[in-house]
């Protein structure tokens, strides 16, 4: 099934945010596939389903994020617009605006988190339509596909990189808190590191609120770019200037793949070492996988700080059937979030690669 709602489109401009995102990229997939906006799942239908009134609520947020990160959201107006301008890197260093021009904006800044807590609210949803099961449109079973999602670089303390909320965690923990799930995978193939992701489990671990013993734990698989944003030297500089070895770029993955620039053909069958690595790490049968489907590695994306990945069509379509196909077989229900992707080509892979499992 797909999830797809009109309401999660996050018009940057008119918050003054001037960030080069097509908001057309869910619509085109739907075009592609010849599916009607009007059936699929949208949240008014995932409330109708569960009767969720409050969706995402600080007690989620803060069960994953650092109380100071949660209640700065939370706090007032001001504290907000400094968490806001932060994660989507509004002012520079010299505390200049950057591509921010709030003249031209038609609302204030921080009514973009309504928009932000209802994109948290799809990602948890659309795992529990994955775990539901059920399927109007797709050769699969509990199999979710989100037009949304995947803001993996949210970090414990911050949000960074365009993202203020781990969704993804955010989604697992609450799984695990209303007991739908325990052991969760966290599958990302979007072409920078999963850094947030991995930082946030192993903090989660330490404070004993993840735990393989127990068995409620979330296991973190990254495919990416070896070098480049968010791996890149300045990081490094300054995760050793600030003496923090938690530094999220730089925290561990369960398991972390990366791909030196020109070694595209050795991705696949790294991706397929690390899924059964990943099953081999897993002291039994995931509950959910959530995968992070970033299209931005492949060759037509034009963000330039995914360039140094550049897959074709045909590498992007046999990753994503690989992963879906590694899942199904062993009967994992998935909920997939369509994160990175940007320019006018960014809805090519996730559409071809729908294209190829639906139900004609
Ligand atoms: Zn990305």
């Amino acid at each position: 099934m797909i999830l797809y709602d009109k309401s999660l489109n996050m018009k940057f401009h008119d918050y003054g945010i001037m960030l080069p995102i097509a908001d057309n990229r869910a619509r085109r997939v739907l075009e592609h596939l010849g599916i009607d906006e009007t059936s699929v799942y949208t949240l008014d239908t995932v409330r109708a389903i569960y009767g969720f009134p409050q969706g995402i609520t600080e007690e989620d947020i803060g069960r994953v994020h650092s109380a100071r990160h949660t209640e700065s959201l939370f706090r007032d107006e001001q504290s907000l617009k400094e968490a806001l301008l932060a994660c989507y890197e509004l002012v520079d260093e010299d505390g200049r605006l950057n591509r921010y021009e709030p003249k031209h904006a038609k609302k204030p800044l921080t009514d973009i988190f309504k928009t932000i807590l209802l994109q948290n609210f799809g990602s948890y949803s659309a795992c529990r339509l994955a775990l539901r099961g059920g399927n109007t449109h797709f050769n699969a079973k509990n199999f979710c596909f989100y037009l949304g999602g995947g803001n993996h670089h949210a970090r414990y303390n911050e949000g960074s990189g365009f993202c203020l909320m781990n969704d993804s965690i955010i989604a697992a923990r609450k799984l695990q808190a209303e007991g739908s799930a325990s052991l969760i995978w966290i599958i990302d193939v979007d072409a920078h590191k999963g850094d947030g992701c991995a930082e946030l489990v192993n903090i989660l671990r330490k404070q004993g609120d993840l735990s393989a013993e127990r068995g409620d734990d979330i296991l973190t698989l990254s495919v990416h770019m070896a070098g480049g944003w968010p791996l890149d030297i300045e990081h490094l500089k300054r995760s050793l200037r600030e003496n923090s070895m938690n530094y999220a770029p730089f925290a561990p993955s369960d398991l972390d793949i990366p791909i030196a620039e020109g070694e595209e053909e050795l991705y696949l069958p790294l991706l397929s070492e690390g899924l059964l690595k990943l099953e081999r790490l897993s002291s039994k049968r995931a509950d959910i996988a959530i995968v992070i489907d970033g299209d931005d590695p492949y060759i037509k994306d034009e963000l330039p700080s995914a360039s140094l990945l550049k897959l074709s069509l045909e590498q992007m379509l046999q990753r994503d059937r690989h992963i879906f196909d590694f899942l199904q077989d062993r009967g994992i229900p998935s909920a997939w979030f369509m994160a990175g992707g940007y320019g006018d080509n960014a809805w090519e892979p996730v559409a071809y690669f729908l294209k190829s499992i639906m139900r004609f």
